[in-house]
């Protein structure tokens, strides 16, 4: 017996938006599945709003298709206004009503069901949200934190099909957002709801997602889960964005990379790079061992201390640098001199050294 296919949530296929001369958004494709977290990271000015207020309505792609559940809303020739999409969108400034209290706030999209169904449901979303006790206060005496987390219950309130977030903890301090991104998390995963989350930070990119999509100047660089946009990126670009990560010019010979530090396995997702040819290698700061040794040929550089950890840069003969991580209590300094060994248990991702470093 075979199974239904599965409807995504949201699907865009080819979508392109230009303005002006700017493609913000180019080529864009990816189905969003039911009940999935899908982060979209990328710097500032990627397009990573354009993408979400495409899928809201509030733009028309120039080019390709926009489905939601299956039903075109945007192509050519169709354009579904925004508030026939049944889509929630919270943005990285607040916009609550500031006249209204939160109860007023989150029953806004409400307006439809009967007193019953709606007191009903309110009382459901505020006690999701955490906001039990608070439904008479205005959004000026709420905390940011409070205020963010009634826009989620307000977007959340009128079951919308799929929600996306823009940067939503943006205007948050540290503590807060780390809270805050965990327990939407866990609202969003709770009701299963499909959600876009856009964030240029990467530590909340990981923290929320069950796939993380990149954004390069309009295009989706790699659409993966966490685990691979960290170990198996598919770019120079994404492996940066990813995480701190170093790159060590090297060559290919008999199937390993020759580097200046001795030779490592390689990977490639697009099979064996050919012979001599010139690459870089992919180093994350727990892929080399740092061995003080007098007769070692790289130095300590410098060592930064991060509280949890200390972060030493380490510098080759050739004058390239490699950070490294170490227990925060490491004696070493700088200074000394040093072997660097790297791990020969996995394979290390190397780029064609003709691949564009942002
Ligand atoms: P992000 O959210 O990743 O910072 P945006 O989607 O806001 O990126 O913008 C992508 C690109 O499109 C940028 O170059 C931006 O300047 C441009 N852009 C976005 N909106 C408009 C607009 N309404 N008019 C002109 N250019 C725009
Ligand atoms: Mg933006």
């Amino acid at each position: 017996m075979s199974q239904a296919p599965v409807v995504p949530v949201v699907r865009c296929s080819s979508v392109t938006k230009r303005y002006g001369a700017v493609a913000a958004v180019e080529g864009l494709s990816f189905a969003l599945q039911p009940g999935e977290i899908l982060s979209i990271l990328g710097p500032s000015g990627s397009g990573k709003t354009t993408v979400l207020r495409l899928i809201a309505g509030f733009e028309s792609p120039d080019r390709g298709e926009i489905r939601i559940q299956g039903r075109v809303v945007s192509g050519p020739a169709v354009h579904v206004p925004p508030n026939r999409r049944n889509v929630g969108m919270v943005f990285q400034e607040y916009a609550l009503f500031p006249h209204l209290t939160v109860a007023q706030n989150v029953s806004f999209g409400l307006r439809r069901m009967s007193r019953q169904e709606r007191g009903r449901r309110l009382a459901e979303v505020l006690a999701l949200a955490g906001l039990g006790g608070l439904e008479n206060r205005y959004p000026h005496e709420l905390s940011g934190g409070q205020q963010q987390r009634v826009a989620l219950a307000r977007t959340i309130a009128p079951r919308p099909i799929t929600v996306l977030l823009d940067e939503p903890f943006s205007n948050l301090d540290a503590g807060m957002r780390r809270r805050l991104r965990q327990e939407v998390a866990d609202i969003l995963r709770a009701h299963t709801i499909a959600t876009v989350f856009v964030t240029h930070d990467r530590e909340e990119a990981f923290a929320m997602a069950d796939r993380i999509g990149v954004m390069n100047d309009g295009h989706l660089e790699q659409l993966d889960t966490p685990d691979r946009i960290y170990h198996a990126p598919a770019t120079p670009f994404v492996a940066q964005l990813a995480g701190m990560c170093d790159f060590l010019p090297g060559e290919v010979r008999d199937g390993v990379v020759v580097t200046e530090i001795g030779n490592v396995p390689y990977a490639s997702d697009d099979g064996p790079l050919p012979e001599a040819s010139p690459v870089d290698l992919l180093v994350h700061p727990d892929d080399l061992r740092v061995l003080p040794q007098p007769e070692g040929t790289a130095v300590i550089h410098a060592r930064e201390f991060r509280g949890g950890e200390t972060i030493l840069v380490v510098r080759l003969p050739s004058g390239a640098t490699v950070r490294c991580r170490q227990r925060a209590s490491t004696t070493l300094t700088p200074g000394t001199t040093v072997t660097l060994v790297p791990d020969q248990d996995r394979a290390f991702v190397a780029f064609p050294q003709t691949e564009r470093r942002p």
